[in-house]
């Protein structure tokens, strides 16, 4: 069965009431029949108000606490998330990594309480700079994703995201040959771990300055199933051409 593209956004710490008619935008775009899933991860303040403004459109949060309640001031569980509409969250992205020290341990945590909680999930992964140019970029990410995941891979409940920190933000994308190397590995690394069915069917986004003008490269390859794009899905002009790219 060929996997279904799927084109997820990020907005990170962007958007308060007045951004969600680029939600209602993206959404009535999103709404043909062409096998490709959309959806939009924005701050927790405004999962509720976009669901209500695009209705059956897939709304998702940027983080999720590994407990399902308890004395964890300022966090968020996955019940919580799904009584105000979520459908899925992202765990491990760098920028958690990084600013949160969040290891690998502790993003597949993040995942089981989201599948146990009844949210879809997209686990992140992605070298630094310094170890592409130490040229192990494969085994690193490798590594990383396989530690990273729930207890229970189900394709049909996950994504994972191939995002290169130095490409995330910058303006700088991966080169088309890298990025077919790395998702390829990553296929072959699930097929490893955890059988050829799950790996084919696993969904591997690429992620990392995404725009209307590169998505249609990236989509080409064998090993792309669509995107997690961070700046390009803050509106409606940027994030659409994109997900017209995948239906192409
Ligand atoms: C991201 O935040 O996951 C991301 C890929 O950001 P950008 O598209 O802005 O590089």
């Amino acid at each position: 069965m060929a996997r279904r593209m799927l084109v997820a956004g990020n907005w990170k710490m962007h958007g308060v009431g007045s951004d969600l008619g680029e939600i209602t935008a993206i959404s009535m775009a999103a709404e043909t029949e062409n096998g490709v899933d959309v959806a939009i991860c924005v701050p927790f303040t405004l999962i509720e108000r976009a669901v209500a403004a695009a209705p059956g459109f897939a709304i998702g949060a940027q983080d999720v606490h590994p407990a399902a309640n308890g004395a964890h001031t300022g966090d968020i569980s996955a019940a919580m998330l799904a009584e105000v509409g979520a459908k899925l969250v992202i765990v491990g992205h760098s920028e958690r990594r990084q600013a949160h020290h969040e290891g690998n341990a502790e993003t597949a945590a993040k995942a089981d309480a989201a599948l146990a909680g009844g949210l879809d999930v997209v686990v992140c992964c992605g070298e630094t700079l310094e170890v592409r140019e130490a040229g192990e970029a494969v085994e690193t990410v490798c590594d990383q994703i396989i530690a990273s995941l729930p207890g229970s891979v189900d394709p049909s409940r996950m994504a994972l995201a191939y995002e290169p920190i130095w490409a995330i933000g910058t303006g700088k994308v991966a080169r088309p040959s890298d990025v077919a190397e790395m998702h390829a590995a990553i296929r072959a690394r699930i097929a490893k771990e955890h059988g050829p069915e799950i790996a084919a069917q696993m969904r591997i986004l690429y992620g990392g300055s995404v725009k209307g003008e590169n998505a249609a490269e990236l989509f080409a390859m064998e090993d792309v199933d669509g995107a997690l794009v961070g700046g390009a899905s803050l509106t409606a002009d940027q994030f659409v051409p994109i997900i017209n790219a995948a239906k192409n």
